[in-house]
């Protein structure tokens, strides 16, 4: 078993990994770290988990050493897809560094330019970014990147999906031929390999895992579930989440539950903390500082529940999450493998459970193919009330009757809330629901760009188009007041039975 001590790190360095409670390297540390060290170029095929920000920002932090930086001319760049993911590569550069003289900078959105100009004027060892405000800056005339030793790519699949891949090719056409890349990426789709062969030479290949397996020490299920209405579905899903959570006890200390949608992240978080669940949201509109402040809330443990989208959750490391949630069934199977690695991080257990209504089935079975297994399924702990509601729902209704701020119990104000957000675009949703964060009007068009690319790639509402509000706009009925005859609140196939 190769040991630290035998990878020929700076001493300064050893001394932070073992204080970093660190005793011996994963096996992608144990094979690009030495690589890297002898000046080759590197690609890494692993996930997070593996512990490979490690293994990319040792062997620089040893390299870095030597030498000073120039003003506006960084020795060394790490590229991330996400601001997350660049601020804990630089949160683990800190760690590994401490007993060295380093400087850096971290260039991502929602940070002011003058700030990160002063750094930069001054000269930093390394820079920190995500590709669109790397770009921002070099156009704006304040950075060069002719003295970049090490570059470093990180989830570049990742970087893929969110349309970066041309701006890393910019980047890459902008740093020295000679530079040193690290690169890494969880899985080589065509286009990944396609930039490694263009950009890397002669790279030591280490491949930790197979492509998308999913850990052996997360035990997983999920729940299969038909909505007894459709214009109920996030109501019911809402309430077995709480049944699920509720249900997993002290075990569950912690736990991150996935949506697909932001404005179903938003309600989700305003529904388990209205449930008395300590739990809140994270997604792309949300202002930076109040993404940073509620992930430090989640990894210091003030934080129980972090209900989150998929990009902004991206990478996340948090070392002890006990549970997984899937409140949707990711629409790219790669996604649930990405997800659940959330928790039986470093050895630990971990548990996950996803809901699945009928339509994600064909997604679902994309996932059980991909980690060629069959997810357990578990049974619907609020069975017995989905009976129930069944049982009301053959009724007709009246829908109009009761007062705004009389609801009938607190799971019909939690419909009322579901079916208010779906109707209305989500920019609208977020001005107007009191907890949830302003988006951040000011970012840069380049970020913008980027989330009109994930809103595509997640499926996610296309403000204004029309289409996706249609099954709530047929259970709302405008302009009878409060005097509806009871069949016009039925279905049309309701309708046509009666
Ligand atoms: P990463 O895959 O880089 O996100 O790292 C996952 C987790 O593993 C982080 O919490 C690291 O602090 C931790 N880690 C990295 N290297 C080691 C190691 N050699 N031994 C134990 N834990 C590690």
């Amino acid at each position: 078993m190769t040991n630290f001590s035998d990878l020929n790190l700076n001493p300064k360095i050893l001394t932070a990994i073992e204080e970093a409670g660190y005793k011996t390297p994963t096996p992608i540390q144990a094979g690009a770290i030495p690589a890297a060290i002898d000046g080759k170029d590197v690609l890494g095929i692993a996930q997070t988990g593996t512990g490979k920000t490690a293994s990319f920002t040792l062997p620089m932090i040893h390299m870095l050493a030597r030498g000073r930086a120039r003003a506006r001319m960084p020795r060394s760049l790490v590229l991330c897809p996400t601001r997350e993911l660049a601020a804990q590569v630089a949160e683990n550069f800190d760690t590994y560094s401490k007993n060295l003289k380093l400087t850096k900078a971290l260039l991502i959105g929602g940070v002011s330019f003058k700030e990160q100009d002063q750094l930069i004027d001054k000269g930093v060892d390394v820079l920190i970014a995500t590709p669109g405000r790397l770009l921002d800056h070099f156009e704006r005339g304040k950075l060069l990147l002719t003295g970049v030793q090490i570059m470093v790519v990180d989830e570049a699949d990742r970087m893929l999906d969110m349309g970066f891949i041309p701006d890393i090719e910019r980047i890459f056409n902008l740093t020295p031929f000679t530079r040193q890349t690290l690169f890494f990426s969880a899985t080589m789709a065509p286009e990944i390999e396609r930039i490694t062969n263009t950009f890397l030479s002669n790279p030591t290949r280490i491949e930790v895992a197979r492509q998308a397996t999913a850990s052996e020490n997360i035990e997983q299920g999920v729940v299969m579930f038909k909505a007894s209405r459709r214009d109920r579905e996030g109501t019911e899903k809402r309430k077995i989440l709480r049944a699920l959570i509720q249900g997993e006890g002290d075990k569950c200390t912690n736990a991150i539950v996935f949506c697909n949608r932001k404005v179903d992240v938003d309600i989700c978080a305003k529904s388990l903390n209205k449930y008395g669940v300590q739990a809140a949201p994270i997604h792309g509109d949300l202002d930076q500082s109040q993404r940073t402040q509620t992930l430090d809330e989640f990894r210091a443990g003030k934080l129980r529940v972090l209900v989150a989208s998929d990009v902004a959750a991206r990478g996340l490391d948090v070392p002890s999450v006990s549970h997984v949630f899937n409140f949707d069934v990711p629409s790219h199977a790669e996604d649930y493998v990405h997800r659940i690695g959330r928790t039986g991080r470093a050895g630990r257990d971990g548990k996950t459970v996803m809901i699945c209504a009928p339509r994600d089935e064909k997604n679902f079975e994309a996932i059980e193919a991909l980690i060629q297994k069959e997810i357990p399924r578990i049974e619907n702990p609020v069975q017995q009330d989905a009976a129930e509601f069944e049982e009301k729902d053959t009724k007709p209704k009246r829908t109009r009757g009761r007062k705004p701020h009389q609801p009938a119990s607190a799971d019909a104000e939690d419909s009322k809330a579901s079916s208010k957000a779906s109707t209305r675009a989500s920019d609208a949703l977020d001005a107007k629901t009191p907890d949830t964060k302003k988006p951040d009007t000011k970012k840069p068009e380049r970020e913008e760009r980027t989330e009109r690319a994930e809103r595509n790639e997640r499926s996610e509402p296309n403000r204004g188009n029309g289409r996706s509000n249609k099954s709530h706009d047929r259970n709302t009925v405008v302009g009878m007041g409060d005097h509806m005859p009871s069949f016009i609140a039925l279905s049309f196939d309701e309708r046509r039975a009666s």
